[in-house]
C-alpha cells in the first residue's frame, strides 16, 4: 500500500472514532427488522383508524390492555411484581402501570404521549340554515392551518350527554356506506379577492362552516325548514334535540383510514399521527414488559393540543395522584419517588421536509427513516417554555438506546426563531421527574393527512421498550 492509501485509512479511521455517523435506518437493518416493522405498522393502522378521538383512543387502549391481563387500578388492594393495571381518568385519559420488581422505590419509569389531535370542534349552538342548506358552526381545536380543512370528506365523531345521565355515542361518515360532511371552498374563478389575502385572512374560523344537509321538511312554509330536516334525521338517529348539543362534545376529523404511502410502502398517511404514532408504541412497550425491575408506567394524556389543561390534562394531578398511590402502598412518599423517577416525553417532531429546507437547519433537524427523534428542548426563541433535559439524562438515555440497537436521532423542531413548539415534558419535569422528548419525525404535522415512516414508528417502539426494560 502507497503513502497516499495509508493516510486515506488513516483519516477515515480518525473520523468513524471522532465524528458522529448518520445512517437512513434502510441502510442499517436487514429484512428481519424491515419486515417486523412493516408487521408493527399494521397494528399500529387498525389502533389509528380506530381512535380518531381521545375518547376512542382510551376505549381502544383499555380493551387492548384487558386483553393483556390488566385490570382497573384499585388503591385500596395490595399488588405485587408483574400486575398489570389501568386507570381511565374520565374516558379522555388513561394510565398504564405494571409493578416492578423493586416497585417504586428507585423511582418508577413513564413514558407519557397524548391522544388528542387538532380538529373541529362543535360550537354549543351549531346548527343553522343559510340560503337553503344545513350549516354546522365550528370551533377548531388545537393548532390548524384553516385551508387544509376544507373541501375534504368529513366524519362526526364524539358524545351528546342527555340530561337523564344517558350518553348517546356519535359516529357518522366511517363507515364506507356512510355518508360524510364537508366544507366548501370558492372556485379559483371566483377568488380572485380572496388569492390576494394572506393565509391567515382568507381563511377564518368563522367560516369553516360545515355542509349537513340540503333538504328540507316536507311543508314549503315551514320555518327554518332545511335545519328542522337536518335536525329531524339526528333524532331519528340518535334520539337527541337542538338543546342536547349543549352538552356534547362533537369532533369532526378527516374521514377514512390511513394509507401506506410509496411504491415501496415505507409510510403511512393518516390523520392523528400527533400523537397516536408515539401513543401505539408506548402502549404496545408496556404491554411487551412483563417483569420490569423498576414500576413502569404509561400515560396516554387528553389536551395536549391546547395546553393540557382541564382535569384529563397533564396541569391536573391525575399522573402525580396515581404515582402517589404507588408509593404509598409500599410506605414510601410521592415526593420522593418522583424525585428518582424518569420519563420519555413522547410526543411527535418535526421530519425535515424537502419540499421546505429552508424552515430548518440540516444538521439539527429529524429525518425520516433516520429512527426515533429525540429533542433535548423544545420551546420557542429563546427556548422559552421549554423542558431543557438534563445532559446526565440525555447520557444515560443515549445509553439505553444504543445498548438495545435502537436507531435515533437527535434535532430540533426548526430553524431558531421561525416558530417552536412544546410538549408535556414540562409539566412531568416539574413533578421532579427527569425528562426527555422522544418521538417520531412527522411530514406535515397538525394536517388532515400527517405522515410518518414505519421505520421510525417502529424503533419508537424498541426504544420506549429498551427505557422499560433498563
Ligand atoms: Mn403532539
Ligand atoms: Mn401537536
Amino acid at each position: 500500500m502507497g503513502k497516499k492509501e495509508d493516510k486515506k485509512e488513516q483519516t477515515e479511521a480518525l473520523r468513524s472514532q471522532l465524528l458522529k455517523e448518520t445512517k437512513n435506518a434502510y441502510h442499517r437493518f436487514g429484512a428481519e427488522v424491515r419486515e417486523a416493522a412493516q408487521v408493527f405498522a399494521e397494528g399500529y393502522k387498525t389502533f389509528l383508524d380506530a381512535s380518531k378521538t381521545e375518547r376512542e383512543a382510551v376505549v381502544m387502549t383499555v380493551l387492548t390492555a384487558k386483553d393483556h391481563g390488566f385490570t382497573e387500578y384499585d388503591p385500596s388492594k395490595e399488588y405485587k411484581a408483574g400486575d398489570r393495571v389501568y386507570f381511565n381518568n374520565h374516558g379522555k385519559s388513561v394510565v398504564l402501570a405494571v409493578f416492578g420488581k423493586n416497585g417504586c422505590k428507585n423511582g418508577v419509569r413513564i413514558a407519557a404521549a397524548h391522544i388528542d389531535s387538532p380538529r373541529l370542534d362543535l360550537k354549543p349552538s351549531p346548527l343553522y340554515e343559510s340560503n337553503e342548506t344545513a350549516m354546522f358552526k365550528t370551533h377548531y381545536y388545537g393548532g390548524i392551518r384553516k385551508y387544509q380543512w376544507v373541501t375534504r370528506p368529513l366524519a362526526m365523531h364524539g358524545v351528546v350527554a342527555k340530561k337523564d345521565g344517558s350518553v348517546v355515542e356519535v359516529r357518522i361518515g366511517e363507515d364506507p356506506e356512510d355518508p360524510v360532511f364537508c366544507i366548501s371552498d370558492l372556485l379559483p374563478h371566483l377568488a380572485q379577492e380572496q388569492s390576494q389575502k394572506t393565509l391567515a385572512a382568507a381563511f377564518t374560523g368563522e367560516d369553516l362552516n360545515i355542509t349537513v344537509g340540503a333538504e328540507p321538511v316536507e311543508d314549503p312554509d315551514a320555518r327554518e325548514g332545511f335545519k328542522l330536516r337536518a335536525m329531524q334525521l339526528f333524532n331519528e338517529k340518535y334520539g337527541i334535540t337542538e338543546d342536547d348539543l349543549l352538552s356534547a362534545e362533537i369532533e369532526f376529523v378527516p374521514a377514512g383510514k390511513s394509507r401506506d404511502i410509496g411504491l415501496d410502502r415505507s409510510l403511512i398517511g393518516g390523520y392523528g399521527h400527533d400523537d397516536r404514532v408515539c401513543a401505539y408504541p408506548a402502549l404496545q412497550a408496556i404491554l411487551a414488559v412483563p417483569e420490569p425491575e423498576d414500576t413502569i408506567v404509561t400515560v396516554l394524556t387528553d389536551k395536549e393540543e391546547i395546553g393540557s389543561e382541564g382535569n384529563t390534562g397533564l396541569v391536573a394531578h391525575y399522573l402525580e395522584d396515581f404515582i402517589a398511590d404507588l408509593a404509598e402502598a409500599e410506605g414510601l412518599k410521592a415526593r420522593h419517588v418522583l424525585a428518582k423517577s424518569t420519563c420519555l416525553s413522547a410526543d411527535v417532531t418535526a421530519a425535515f421536509d424537502p419540499n421546505y429546507p429552508s424552515a430548518f437547519e440540516a444538521a439539527n433537524a429529524c429525518y425520516v427513516n433516520h429512527g426515533v427523534g429525540v429533542c433535548k428542548y423544545t420551546g420557542a426563541r429563546g427556548k422559552g417554555g421549554a423542558s431543557d433535559a438534563n445532559a446526565e439524562f440525555v447520557a444515560k438515555v443515549r445509553r439505553i438506546l444504543d445498548d438495545a440497537n435502537v436507531q435515533w436521532q437527535m434535532g430540533e423542531l426548526g430553524r431558531v426563531d421561525l416558530g417552536g413548539g412544546g410538549t408535556v415534558a414540562k409539566l412531568v419535569a416539574a413533578l421532579g421527574v427527569d425528562v426527555l422528548d422522544i418521538g417520531v419525525p412527522v411530514l406535515s404535522m397538525h394536517s388532515p393527512f400527517e405522515m410518518i415512516a414505519k421505520m421510525d414508528l417502529y424503533m419508537a417502539f424498541l426504544g420506549f421498550k429498551a427505557f422499560f426494560e433498563a
